[in-house]
């Protein structure tokens, strides 16, 4: 790669967890990161590798003139709402930015002939998961999403395989499993409001950050009656989006791509995991499911692994939970949102 010109790659929602995480990959693999968001729920401080750019995902002007300051040939697409709960409340507001963001998007894409398009898909798509309780789940497993998040993400997918057909763009969409931890480095990590995770609440219970945790039910048909999650480190994901911007693709390819690690961990687990990481037990009940949630929800990664010689290198639990505590302790931004001191109030408007 000449290293006077560093390709130009446009980060919508660049600043988000995510998003951030993957500009760190892209910027130590000689790429530029142009981050394009509109700091709704992301944060400046996240932005270190590359130009920023504030603008809305629905804004087809900002976009072309972001793409065209910069040179911008490829685009990496995080930006959009991502609140399960939320998409219940607020179906409206979620196909407005993530269905009607991405179409915004498309448009300005084939207009400034950008041929490359890695999107920001998720596990979602899938609803329940596989058909056996312990069964991983392949890209071609049944679409069923049990929310109108997974419903827009499944509906942007097909808008982008649609446009890959139209025109000759070539699309990954990487389906994220359960995304944790953080950067090793500490400066970039998980921050969201309201944060809904287990990990996160997990550690926020045991270092005397937040209120126990609620384990939302034991009486699933798994091993130890907790759900099975595939756990996949943010750095490994961050890997997986520059590894799909690279691959070689026909014109008019569209690839769909699990990204996990193929093992599922029960949320017993996790809160164990996090005891021993702590040096304290997580303190935490066993409360009712937690409406909508899947017993089972665990990759099969080999597509990954063939299309683009990628598989999970730093997502043993251990690791997951060392890079999450460290940041927990100590995060760069984002520590407001937590406690009820600090609280942040909701945002409804965009
Ligand atoms: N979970 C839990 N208590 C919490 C948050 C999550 O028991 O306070 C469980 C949840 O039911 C699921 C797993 O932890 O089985 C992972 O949930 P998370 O919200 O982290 O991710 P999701 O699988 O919903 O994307």
């Amino acid at each position: 790669m000449d290293r006077g010109k560093k390709p130009s790659v446009l980060v919508t929602g660049g600043a988000g967890y995510i998003g951030a995480h993957t500009a760190k990959a892209l910027h130590e693999r000689g790429f530029r990161p142009v981050v394009y968001d509109n700091l709704n729920s992301g944060f400046r401080e996240a932005v270190r590798w590359g130009p920023f750019v504030h603008g809305d995902i629905r804004d087809p002007v900002a976009l072309g003139e972001a793409i065209e300051a910069h040179g911008v040939k490829s685009v990496i697409h995080f930006a959009g709402l991502i609140e399960v709960g939320r998409s219940v409340t607020h179906p409206d507001l979620f196909w407005d930015v993530n269905v009607s963001g991405t179409t915004t998007l498309l448009t300005v894409l084939r207009e400034r002939a950008v041929g490359r398009l890695v999107f920001s898909s998720s596990a979602a798509v899938y609803g329940q998961g596989a058909r056996g309780a312990l069964e991983t789940i392949a890209e071609t497993a049944e679409k069923a999403p049990a929310s109108p998040y997974g419903d827009t993400k499944l509906a942007a997918e097909w808008l982008i395989q649609a446009q890959c057909r139209a025109y000759g763009l070539s699309a990954v969409a990487l389906r994220y499993f359960n995304a944790a931890a953080a950067d090793p480095s500490g400066v970039i990590g998980e921050a969201h409001e309201p944060e809904t995770h287990l990990i996160p609440l997990a550690i926020a219970a045991a270092i005397g950050d937040g209120r126990p945790l609620t384990v939302f039910g034991r009486d699933f048909e798994t091993p130890d009656g907790t759900c099975l999650r595939d756990y996949i480190h943010v750095s490994d994901l961050a890997a997986a989006h520059v590894a799909a911007l690279e691959v070689d693709l026909a014109a008019g390819a569209f690839e769909p791509v699990n990204v996990g690690t193929g093992e599922g961990r029960s949320v017993s687990e996790v809160v164990e995991a996090v005891g021993r990481a702590v040096g304290r037990p997580v303190p935490h009940s066993v409360g009712a499911r937690r409406a909508g949630d899947p017993p089972s929800l665990v990759a099969d990664p080999r597509r990954a692994q063939d299309l683009l010689g990628w598989s999970a290198q730093r997502s043993a639990l251990e690791d997951i939970v060392a890079d999450a505590l460290r940041w927990e302790r100590n995060p760069a931004y984002g520590s407001g949102l937590r406690g009820s001191a600090g609280r942040r109030k909701s945002k409804l408007t965009l």
